[in-house]
């Protein structure tokens, strides 16, 4: 049984991206995804590849010199790539988000034409700094500060686990506009774009972390950084709200990536329960085995089904905030689900560096915790129904 994407369903664009995708992902991903968890590097070199073939930009318009191409068919795309490596899944995802969910939709004229055109293109890479140490999933409470002094800004604070916060090329930016903690729906957040080469941008140490390895997470420190004020992002003070709406669209993202990780978890273990033998039989003879593998391949194919409905919603113009927290959270869960069963599969062998299901099921924790939690989805979801 297989749970790729089935290329006979999908429309002659879709099917010539995934296959581009999944391509690329065997011969340019796969054989070096292991190297860049051990080292913890993602190479530049890899992702100036995935934009020369436009994979960095792939939701905006071509007027903008994106792709052009619906939501549904970027996840697609995206998925292959997950399956291939997280991090660098993660990374694309994020890009995205910032084109798509942040500057498509908030971005002036010359906004876009600065930096959303070269992001498209691939030229330059992105990250999101909204999380700080003291204010994660209660992200309203940030403290970096931006006050406004003549004819520039000036952004102080520190700011906690962005992704690519050090090799990034520009950075969003959500600080306090207004003097006291913003009220709780977050009014009083402004959102900057931030080139990270500007004086008293300044990265931190690159966080040792369990999963997605070869994306760089770090703090940033903001030590009086002061772009000029077209650098801020639609209104003063709305920043928070930008922040929910670069989220959906990050979320949807991270739901495919986590589809992504449990595609790779579930051929992996297929293949291994065909080969290995116990008591005289392949494990895929033994019906607690195959029961397993059943739920492995409902909750992936479920999880998948999820993302993509919410995408069709998305291309069609209706809002998703919920929808997208329910891809997520299902998805995420799915893929922590789908890979601790891999590694049972795998027995012994499944605790081992050298085998792959153990760098899967560090990835997919990943997926439970960025972007929100689980638990602030289940809010989210939550809030909705009243
Ligand atoms: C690999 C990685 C990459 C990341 N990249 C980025 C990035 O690029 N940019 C960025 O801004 N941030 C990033 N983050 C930060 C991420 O968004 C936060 O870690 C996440 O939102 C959780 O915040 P926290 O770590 O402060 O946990 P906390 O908010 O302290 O939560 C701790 C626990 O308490 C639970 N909890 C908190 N409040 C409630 C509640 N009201 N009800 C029930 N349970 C609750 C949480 O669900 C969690 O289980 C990244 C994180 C990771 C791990």
């Amino acid at each position: 049984m297989s749970t790729a994407i089935e290329l006979a369903g999908l429309s002659d664009t879709q099917r010539q991206i995934v296959e581009l995708a999944r391509d690329f992902a065997r011969d340019r991903i796969e054989p070096r995804a292991a190297e860049w968890d051990r080292t913890a590097q993602l190479p530049r070199d890899i992702l100036n590849e995935l934009g020369a073939l436009g994979f960095l930009g792939m939701v905006t318009p071509e007027a903008d010199d994106g792709m052009g191409l619906d939501t549904l068919t970027y996840l697609l795309a995206l998925e292959e790539l997950a399956a291939a490596d997280a991090a660098l899944a993660l990374t694309v995802g994020i890009q995205h988000a910032v084109q798509s969910g942040l500057l498509l939709p908030r971005g002036t004229v010359a906004q876009r034409e600065r930096w959303l055109r070269p992001l498209a293109r691939g030229e330059i890479v992105a990250g999101i700094a909204l999380a700080e140490a003291d204010a994660g999933s209660d992200a309203a409470a940030i403290r970096a500060q931006a006050v406004r002094q003549g004819d520039t800004w000036v952004l102080s604070g520190t700011k906690a686990w962005v992704t690519n916060g050090a090799t990034a090329d520009v950075v969003i930016v959500m600080a306090r506009t207004a003097a006291a903690r913003p009220e709780a729906d977050g009014r009083g957040i402004s959102t900057f774009i931030v080139p990270t080469d500007i004086a008293g941008y300044r990265p931190g140490e690159r966080v040792d972390t369990m999963g997605m390895r070869a994306s760089n997470t770090v703090s940033v420190t903001l030590d009086d950084v002061r772009p000029p004020p077209e650098h801020l992002l639609g209104e003063e003070g709305s920043g928070f709200a930008y922040a929910i709406e670069g989220l959906t669209a990050s979320r949807l993202g991270t739901a495919i990536v986590a589809v992504g990780i449990a595609r790779r978890a579930f051929e992996h273990a297929v293949a291994y329960c065909a080969e290995r033998h116990q008591f005289g039989r392949a494990l895929r003879e033994f019906e607690a085995v195959q029961f397993k593998l059943a739920d492995m391949a409902t909750r992936l194919n479920a999880a998948r089904a999820l993302a993509h409905a919410a995408a069709v919603r998305r291309d069609r113009g209706e809002e998703i905030t919920r929808q997208a927290s329910m891809a997520k959270l299902f998805a995420s869960e799915a893929a922590m689900w789908v890979t601790t069963q891999a590694v049972q599969l795998f027995g012994g062998y499944g605790y081992m560096r050298d085998f792959p299901v153990e760098k899967l099921f560090r990835d997919a924790k990943g997926t439970e915790i960025l972007d929100g939690t689980s638990e602030m989805q289940r809010l989210v979801i939550a809030r909705g129904l009243y």
